[in-house]
């Protein structure tokens, strides 16, 4: 080991903080790395140096000696411990830098801790139900036919199997090195999924190591009165089974309601268009109207107009959210009669006489 000045190289004062240090350190590791300086000698051995001086200032038991011995050896250490994670630059070879300690503690010091599978939650599955107008108002029951991941029986959801075959590492293909990308910087490093061995047991022969098998699954479903078309029914862990024992995804029923020939729903109310005649308009009557229960009674009052709209309380579609139901409401147009004998138009001429009025006066401020 050398007598070099740590401090000197990394350049910081003595007292610098852990963090300082570390900053330092990074900013000279951009520059000097031998992927940012392929073929640079002076750039490797420049690094090589400056790691070493990291390794030892970054670990305050080893700063500690160096601190107050001037230098640091894994073998000179007061009262030495064996190595554990060795950092031996002697025959340090960069091409194959993902099975050094170093490059472990470079990765770190970019990414962090890497982690290794967890058990993950199935994925949510989406299942799209034609359902006609008048069931979507009343619900109904059905059966439904659709493909899942279930957890493999083979396995028991572990992917892995004494009887299989060797499986690769699915992490680095069975490289046991993982390259990585820091701004320009790339490196590899170890593998963090099988620790450099690029092996992660032999995988299960009937999931191919997933732990999860597609299968048909028949489910009776009940979709509530309500539903509109968009409207998603969540039948909870009936998606894809989880992963490495996580919990297995929701399964949504999403509906898609088919129009009606003359019902049109808007949220909770249904609106229809009723023909009335002229004199019904004028003198007022009680027309039978269609509702989604069936025929109901509308008091048409003398002087209503076209496009003007009655509201029957209760006669809309039941809500999802509420145990209320919406509305109906129906507009009404007034069909004009086409006469064509004499005397209607006779009496129409006489209705004019006496109805001498101009609606366009007061319509439009003539
Ligand atoms: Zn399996
Ligand atoms: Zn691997």
């Amino acid at each position: 080991m050398s007598n070099e000045d740590y401090y000197r190289l990394l350049g910081v004062k003595r007292e610098a903080s852990a963090d300082e240090i570390k900053k330092a350190y990074r900013k000279l590791a951009r520059k000097y790395h031998p992927d940012v300086n392929p073929g640079d000698k002076q750039a490797e051995e420049r690094f090589k140096r400056i790691s070493e001086a990291y390794d030892v200032l970054s670990d305050p038991k080893k700063r500690g000696v160096y601190d107050a011995y001037g230098t640091y050896s894994d073998n000179f250490q007061p009262g030495a411990a064996p190595r554990d994670s060795g950092f031996d630059f002697a025959g340090f070879d960069f091409s194959n830098f993902g099975n050094s300690g170093f490059s472990d503690i470079f990765s770190q010091l970019f990414h962090g801790e890497t982690s290794a599978p967890r058990p993950q939650k199935g994925e949510d599955l989406e299942y799209q139900i034609s359902i006609g107008f008048d069931e979507a108002l009343k619900g109904l029951q059905t059966r439904i036919t659709y493909t899942r991941k279930d957890q493999c029986p083979a396995c028991s959801g572990k992917g892995l199997s004494s009887s299989g075959k060797e499986r690769p590492c699915p992490s680095c293909q069975g490289s046991g090195k993982v390259a990585q990308a820091h701004g320009r910087m790339r490196f590899t490093s170890t593998c963090p999924q099988c620790g450099g061995t690029g092996q992660v047991g032999k995988q299960c022969t009937q999931c191919n190591g997933e732990g999860r098998l597609r299968k048909t699954e028949n489910l009776e479903i009940k979709i509530p009165a309500g539903v509109q078309t968009g409207s998603r029914i969540r039948f909870a862990g009936k998606g894809d089974a989880g992963i490495l024992g996580g919990p297995p995804g929701d399964l949504y029923i999403v509906s898609t309601v088919s129009p009606h020939p003359f019902f049109e729903r808007v949220g909770d109310n249904i609106y229809c268009k009723v023909p009335i005649t002229v004199t019904e308009a004028a003198l007022g009557a009680k027309i039978e109207v269609p509702t989604v229960d069936g025929k109901a009674m509308l008091k048409i009052p003398p002087g209503t107009q076209s496009g003007q709209k009655f509201r029957l309380r209760g006669k809309g579609a039941p809500s999802l959210r509420a145990t209320t139901r919406g509305d109906q409401f129906v507009e009404v147009k007034i069909v004009v009669p086409r006469v064509a004998d004499e005397r209607s138009k006779e009496i129409l001429r006489e209705l004019a006489r006496l109805n001498p009025g101009n609606p366009r006066n007061e319509a439009l401020h003539f």
